[in-house]
């Protein structure tokens, strides 16, 4: 693959990306904007995602940024945002899911609610974005799906169990969308990240060592790569990403 190909991939490309207010969803959206992409970035908190949005634009790259705030675990709501990304920018060809929420607490303290609302954000709101650009993706020959999941999918510490198999969920879909999609040459990746440094991380573990959590950019030049034409014969992977120490 010529290298003029790999720099030049995000070039003319729509990329929408989940949970871009703070965190690794905001490195995401500002690193795909870097490369030229137009980006559609959504959260619920206004004055976080209108940051995100003068952060890219100050970024240059040439990509324009579309900021739209929804809950993306509300139906009515991702189509509100995928319905504007059409409107604007003619479709969308990358989609990460990023929103995700990770309460840490045991059985005896997880309530209900606290568990629904962890369901309706890291499960449902995968299968209702990913369902609402399907479709689009499926007409234009092809795009592609990250899906955050998290090393918890693998070996969860005791009160992320619920997080853990939640995004275990996200792994299993991500394997199954992966074959779906083929061939409509649609790929579909899952990146499981250990710790990184971001609110969601010093919420929910205030102690934890900054010196052993990935930067967010790092998370960013790995979904970066995924969609790129790297990995354009690896869909249905999932990459995990850690700290070593
Ligand atoms: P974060 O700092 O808490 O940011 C999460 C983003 O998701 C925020 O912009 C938040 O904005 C948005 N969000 C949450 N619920 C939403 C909803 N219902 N609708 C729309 N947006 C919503 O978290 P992060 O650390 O960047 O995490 C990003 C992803 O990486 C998550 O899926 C997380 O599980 C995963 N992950 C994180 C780590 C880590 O150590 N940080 C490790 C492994 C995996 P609003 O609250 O304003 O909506």
């Amino acid at each position: 693959m010529p290298h003029a190909a790999l720099e030049k991939h995000l070039h003319g490309k729509t990329a929408l990306v989940t949970g871009a207010g703070r965190g690794i969803g905001r490195a995401i959206a500002r690193r795909f904007a870097v490369g030229g992409a137009n980006v559609v970035i959504t959260s619920r908190t206004a004055d976080q995602l209108n940051e995100t949005k003068r952060l890219i634009e100050q970024g240059g790259g040439g990509g324009r940024v579309l900021a739209v705030t929804a809950d993306v675990s509300v139906r009515d709501e991702v189509d509100g945002v995928v319905g504007e990304a059409v409107e604007l920018f003619g479709g969308v060809d990358i989609l990460v899911n990023n929103a995700g929420v990770a309460p840490v607490a045991t059985i005896e303290d997880m309530e209900p609610e606290m568990f629904d609302h962890l369901l309706s954000t890291n499960i449902r709101a995968v299968y209702l974005c990913t369902r609402a650009v399907w479709a689009i993706m499926v007409e234009r020959d092809g795009g592609v799906v990250v899906n955050i999941a998290s090393l918890a999918a693998f070996d969860p510490f005791p009160g992320l169990g619920a997080y853990g198999a939640a995004k275990a969920f996200v792994v299993a879909y991500t394997k199954s969308l992966a074959k779906e999609g083929a061939e409509s040459g649609i790929r579909v990746y899952a990146i499981a990240p250990g710790a990184v440094e971001t609110p969601m991380l010093r919420g929910a573990f205030p102690e934890f060592p900054r010196e052993k959590a990935l930067h967010p950019d790092e998370i960013a030049a790995l979904v970066e790569t995924v969609v790129s034409p790297v990995f354009r014969h690896s869909s249905g992977q999932v990459v995990k990403i850690m700290h070593n120490g």
